[in-house]
């Protein structure tokens, strides 16, 4: 079996132009949807991301603040700025880009934001909202997931799910979205016995673990739904995801690849979340 690729690039794109055409009816009823984007420090790889997200809010018609604060950011300024972005009635969405200086807890920060505006759907508020299917904003890295999987027309309902992976940003709410879809769901973790054997019974494999090649061949059931999160720099200086991509496409059905893949779609899924931030706040 060889199996196709669930293009990041061209669902990724389909995502936004939804976001785009519902940011132009929320225009033409006078609101603009604005999402600011707070980044501290200097850390390059979250410049990299700050930047695809104001492009990727310019792309969709959104507007974007970006907020650079210097490294040695308190978190009580920190916290007076999320405040006052809170209150300002112009901004539908923050994010505040994470990882955070030691100085900072990050629980907090991310305790501050208002459900209404957590876009990210980071916030306890949401997390419980989603835990039991209460309107909410979902987290993108795991939303996009489901729609890729989706995307291949594969039912996802009475499935076997398998997600590596526990934490609360990807794994947990991975597996918690797929059940919502009916799918039973497994959760793997670095004290999984047998992982291996789980895997490979796997109808849909998610992979969050933050290691390269971490999922062989030989975890990967024949015709399975193999979605790779795993963002991994490699020694030659490019991106790897958790998956041995070359072994798993000689199993899997449909596989997403890395780069090009699921990071695509969360930056996508970022979009959608805003422009429901500012139709909610706004009673439309
Ligand atoms: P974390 O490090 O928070 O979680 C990794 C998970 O993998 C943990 O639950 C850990 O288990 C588990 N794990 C580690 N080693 C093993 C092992 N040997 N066997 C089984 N499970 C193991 O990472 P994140 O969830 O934040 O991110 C995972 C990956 O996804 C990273 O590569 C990250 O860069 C990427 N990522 C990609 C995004 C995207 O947009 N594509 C967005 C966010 C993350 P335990 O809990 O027991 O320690």
């Amino acid at each position: 079996m060889q199996a196709q690729i669930i293009d990041g690039k061209i669902l990724s794109a389909q995502v936004k132009a939804e976001a785009a055409a519902e940011t132009a009816a929320l225009k033409e009823k006078g609101v603009t949807p604005c999402l600011a984007v707070i980044l501290v420090g200097e850390d390059p790889a979250s410049q990299v991301y700050v930047r695809g997200k104001a492009k990727d809010c310019h792309d969709c018609g959104i507007d974007s603040r970006v907020i650079r604060l210097p490294e040695e950011t308190t978190q009580a300024e920190l916290l007076k700025l999320v405040g006052e972005l809170a209150a300002d009635k112009a901004v539908n969405g923050i994010l505040v880009q994470l990882p955070l200086p030691a100085q900072i807890d990050e629980k907090a920060v991310i305790d501050a934001i208002p459900p209404e505006k957590d876009v990210d759907g980071f916030s306890p508020v949401n997390v419980g909202r989603m835990q039991i299917g209460e309107p909410c904003f979902l987290p993108c890295t795991p939303a996009g997931c489901i729609r890729m999987i989706e995307s291949t027309g594969t039912p996802i309902e009475g499935k076997r799910a398998v997600v590596i992976g526990r934490s609360n940003i990807v794994g947990k709410p991975a597996a918690l979205l797929l059940l919502a879809k009916n799918a039973t769901v497994t959760i793997c973790h670095s004290r999984t016995a047998n992982l291996k054997e789980l895997c490979s019974s796997a109808d849909i494999l998610v992979a969050a673990v933050g290691k390269a090649g971490f999922v062989t061949g030989d975890m990967i059931k024949p015709g399975a739904v193999v979605i790779d999160v795993g963002i991994n720099r490699g020694e030659d200086g490019k991106l790897h995801g958790d998956v041995d991509f070359a072994a798993a496409c000689e199993k899997a059905s449909y596989i997403t690849p890395v780069p090009g893949g699921v990071g695509l779609m969360t930056r996508a899924m970022l979009m959608k979340n805003t422009v429901q931030a500012a139709a909610r706040q706004n009673g439309l």
